[in-house]
């Protein structure tokens, strides 16, 4: 098993492929990234977070870093603190959505937001070459900080109607599967006057469902907002970087519409663009098709999310997945802001999840992976390219068919692409109703096999 590294970071199986050589060569290389500056560093809740956290101190420090450690914090308010406290960078322990087996890095540059693909490459480049050290007297330090949260929660509230919220008294479910959302979240909701009913919020790093906030990881959750009579359920993955919402009658609304949701109701009070990536449900090109404001897709990874929204500008910005992200509070995805959002539309337009979930375009999405060890053969997707010449086509990131005139498909798209976290080729299709979408992903899926 090789080490995963991508624009998402550097990721393995903790004793396999992450091994303490492993992360004395990330802290070295980094510290040298970061001109041997302060580097903000924070983890999520998983067993293995504590030794590997040492490991990388240690390295930052003899490197002569100074190290600021935030704790057990989301991975945006890692990102948010390197700007807050003008660090040169920051290094997120956590391998995000992937099992509890599994740690990573994800790097942070002197902006908050990760490297992009040149500065990891350079990153990369750098972990290769020998490191230096400093003498007893050159050493850097580590100093803890726990006002992150506060930090974090006050640039939440400045964008959002707070007094409306709070007025509610919303009873909110909260699964944060035992993760770094646990307590911020809490917090947050606490501040907006909520009711939380907490749901797998312990912190200690043992995911009692998977890690995903999927569908079919929300029974649990499901059930506690029925029983307890939630407004609304709100899941996190174990980074809380993604959201997933549950409407009052315990029904998943799909994590894609967590960004419909979103968007439509920030596109809706003031016109801007959106950028999202090439995976994300069709249901946002529809929003802003009504609200007559422009697209843009990029590749799949938050920071080609992310750079696009800077170049050009954004009203608002994310990923099918549940990433929401909004340039006012941050250029990252953020599941706390997703949820300042949603109960925001929530108070404002007094409606229930399930009116607002229903009023949404009805799209079925499909989403499946095949581990392949030496990959797909690229002159697959060469093939099909040919073949489905008249269709609307992105090859930016493997191959996207957006079908607008096929007898069978029409109104779908189908996605084809390696992963950057794990190592599958994954199939993403869409459709108008459950038998298109399982139509079009059966088709590319025996191309595949
Ligand atoms: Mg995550």
């Amino acid at each position: 098993m090789t080490l995963m590294k991508s624009v998402s970071g550097i990721r393995g199986i903790v004793g396999e492929s992450l091994t303490p050589a492993i992360i004395n060569s990330v802290g070295s290389a980094f510290a040298a990234y970061c001109n041997f500056s302060t580097v903000v560093i924070g983890r999520d809740t998983r067993p293995t977070g504590p030794a590997i956290e040492k490991g990388l101190e240690s390295a930052l420090v003899l490197s002569g870093c100074h190290v600021i450690n935030i704790g057990i914090v989301p991975t945006p308010t890692v990102q948010i603190m390197v700007e807050h406290l003008r660090a040169a960078g920051g290094i997120v322990i956590s391998a995000s959505h992937n099992p509890v087996e599994w740690n990573a890095f994800k790097l942070i540059g002197g902006t908050g937001t990760f490297l992009t693909a040149a500065e990891i490459e350079h990153f990369f480049a750098l972990m290769d070459k020998p490191f230096t050290y400093r003498t007893w007297d050159g050493i850097g330090t580590v100093t803890h900080e726990s006002g992150a949260d506060t930090v974090h929660i006050r640039k939440i509230l400045s964008v959002i109607d707070a007094e409306a919220i709070r007025k509610r008294r919303f009873r909110v479910a909260l699964d944060s599967v035992n993760g770094a959302g646990s307590s911020i979240t809490i917090k947050l909701l606490s501040e907006l006057g909520c009711d939380v009913v907490p749901v797998h919020c312990d912190m200690n790093g043992l995911f009692p469902r998977g890690a995903e906030p999927v569908a079919e990881n929300l029974s649990i959750l499901s059930r506690m907002v029925v029983s307890e009579k939630a407004d609304v359920g709100f899941a996190q993955d174990p980074d809380a970087d993604r959201l997933a919402i549950v409407d009052e009658a315990g029904r998943p609304i799909g994590e894609e519409n967590t960004i419909a949701l979103v968007a439509e109701h920030v596109l809706s009070k003031k016109a801007g663009r959106v950028v999202i990536n090439l995976s994300t449900t069709k249901a946002v090109d529809d929003i802003a098709r009504r609200l007559g404001v422009p697209v843009a897709r990029t590749k799949v990874g938050e920071i080609n999310v992310v750079e696009e929204m800077r170049r050009h500008g954004a009203r608002i910005g994310g990923e099918g997945n549940g990433g929401v992200i909004s340039p006012e509070v941050h250029l990252g995805r953020d599941s706390l802001v997703g949820i300042g959002y949603v109960l925001e539309i929530m108070a404002e337009r007094g409606m229930t999840m399930s009116a607002l979930a229903d009023g949404l375009p009805k799209y079925v999405m499909i989403k499946g992976k095949i581990s392949l060890a030496g990959g797909v053969d690229g002159s697959i997707l060469k093939r099909l390219k040919k073949e489905y010449a008249g269709q609307k086509m992105s090859s930016i990131d493997g191959l996207r068919i957006e079908f607008i005139s096929h007898p069978e498909f029409q109104g779908g798209w189908v996605h084809l692409r390696s992963s950057n976290t794990e190592p599958v080729f994954r199939i993403i299709a869409e459709g108008r109703d459950a038998r298109q979408a399982e139509g079009i992903f059966r088709h590319f899926e025996k191309l595949l096999l």
